[in-house]
């Protein structure tokens, strides 16, 4: 995508950089901006290793939505789902659960319209313009409702999402969808952590994001499993995602340790 012509797509705010194009970039996207790609480019001075984080986070949700599905979970609401790359959550759970059903939530214009695209001609998956703060919202919209059963089990994933949100926002948020689903469901979460790397780097990219529509927060350890509030977390727990469930077929770039993630089960 470019903006040669000089004119801003219809409803595309490119007057600031949007995560959504960002992490698109990361990932060797082509729907991004120059805005976009300027800000990586900072962000990429105090990261080098971003792009691997990217991959890296990619395939723990590989590995998650395949374990998710092997525990029965046979329906996804993915929250924040980002622009559509290779291996997108419906894809990896229909290996498993060939009807799985997932609703990918986003509130970026760019990324519901490539969504909507895609998916028109699965009956098993949808798309939601709803945002993560308003869980109400993001649970009771029309396509949610049509494809996810609340008596059922459902597997939520909050990937490189729960670091947009603030500390005091957590309790309502979270509680919320927790309280909403039923027993058996799982959440699948990863986050930035600034445990183990240098206060500079961290500084440099939250002012990167501090100028997009999504402030980011790394946090340590403690304060990111206060959003698996109310979940066990099944083995081994909140770890750096390299050293979750490794999976020789599915391999992942080298370790970057600078995101958390885990499964939790509400009981
Ligand atoms: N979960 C994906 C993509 C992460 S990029 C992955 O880990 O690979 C972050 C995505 O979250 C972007 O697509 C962005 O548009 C979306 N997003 C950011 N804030 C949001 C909010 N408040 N509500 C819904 N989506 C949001």
């Amino acid at each position: 995508m470019t903006e040669q012509d000089g004119s801003a797509p219809k409803g595309i705010d490119v007057t600031r950089p949007s995560v959504a194009r960002m992490y698109d970039y990361y990932l060797g996207g082509k729907d991004n901006f120059e805005i976009d790609r300027e800000a990586v480019g900072r962000v990429e001075k105090a990261m080098p290793e971003i792009r691997q984080l990217a991959q890296e986070n990619r395939a723990f949700l590989r590995r998650a939505v395949r374990y998710m599905a092997r525990q029965g979970i046979r329906q996804f609401i993915d929250i924040g789902s980002g622009l559509p790359t290779v291996g997108n959550t419906h894809e990896i759970a229909q290996e498993i659960v060939p009807d799985a059903r997932v609703v990918y939530v986003d509130n970026d214009p760019v990324v519901l319209q490539h969504g909507r695209a895609i998916l028109a001609t699965d009956v098993n998956t949808t798309v939601a313009a709803a945002d993560m703060r308003h869980p109400a919202e993001v649970l009771g919209h029309p396509e949610t409702v049509k494809l996810i059963d609340f008596h059922e089990p459902v597997g939520v994933l909050m990937i490189a999402m729960t670091h947009f949100l603030t500390m005091d926002e957590r309790p309502s948020i979270m509680g919320h969808l927790r309280d909403a689903l039923p027993s058996g469901s799982h959440l699948t979460a990863t986050h930035v952590t600034r445990d183990g790397h240098s206060a500079d780097a961290v500084a440099q990219i939250e002012t990167v994001y501090a100028a997009t529509p999504t402030p980011i927060y790394f946090r340590e350890h403690a304060e990111v499993a206060r959003f698996f509030d109310g979940f066990d977390l099944v083995d081994p727990g909140l770890v750096t995602i390299d050293t979750w469930r490794p999976d020789p077929d599915d391999p992942a770039p080298a370790a970057t340790k600078w995101l958390y993630g885990g499964v939790g089960r509400k009981p």
